[in-house]
């Protein structure tokens, strides 16, 4: 594994990532919804440097896929999320790959009618979108390499490291048990 994020690099931009959005709200309340399993860690300390009022709420996305960037069927579901309508919602994702989770999502919860709509991101892989739509927050650019770390896994695993981690060859191979 090769650490492309550091904790401390993570640490910086999540806290200035919550400034803007404290600063963008203006002290209205928010709705944070998280994108189980991957925004967890991401949402814990995101949520701590938003200043503004907010509750938190968690929706699921799976798109049945191991290490490999291979598109599955993309399942969603909402049951965890309260009624938004006329709420500010900010939905939060580990990683903005091809967008297809965050538009899919995005599609469902407008339709509950939000007064507002944004959606942030710990990671953005620019050059892997196939959607229209972009984050509207990020905190870092990164090349098209399979990450893990700070929520991200490979086969359930890795979630927990503190940094993102490039996952390599050899990684891959390894049996989770070792
Ligand atoms: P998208 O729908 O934007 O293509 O993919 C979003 C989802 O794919 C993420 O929430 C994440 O679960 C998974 N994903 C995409 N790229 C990576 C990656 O590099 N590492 C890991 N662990 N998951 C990824
Ligand atoms: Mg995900």
């Amino acid at each position: 594994m090769r650490t492309l994020l550091t904790e401390s690099e993570i640490a910086d931009r999540v806290r200035m990532l919550g400034q803007q959005i404290t600063g963008d709200y203006q002290g209205q309340p928010l709705l944070v919804v998280g994108v189980l399993h991957g925004s967890v860690v991401l949402v814990a300390d995101l949520i701590r440097s938003i200043a503004t009022p907010h509750q938190m709420a968690f929706v699921r996305a799976s798109s049945y896929r191991g290490s490999t960037t291979v598109h599955g069927e993309l399942v969603t579901t909402l049951d965890g999320l309260p009624d938004v309508s006329g709420r500010h919602v900010l939905l939060i994702d580990d990683i903005f790959d091809t967008g297809r989770t965050l538009e899919r999502l995005s599609q469902e919860i407008r339709a509950r009618q939000p007064a507002s709509l944004r959606a942030a991101v710990l990671l953005w892989k620019r050059e892997r979108q196939e959607v229209a739509s972009q984050p509207d927050y990020f905190a870092f650019e990164i090349p098209d390499e399979f990450v893990v770390g700070y929520g991200l896994d490979y086969n359930g695993d890795y979630r927990h490291l503190p940094y993102i981690a490039v996952l390599e060859a050899d990684d891959l191979a390894t049996p989770s048990s070792n």
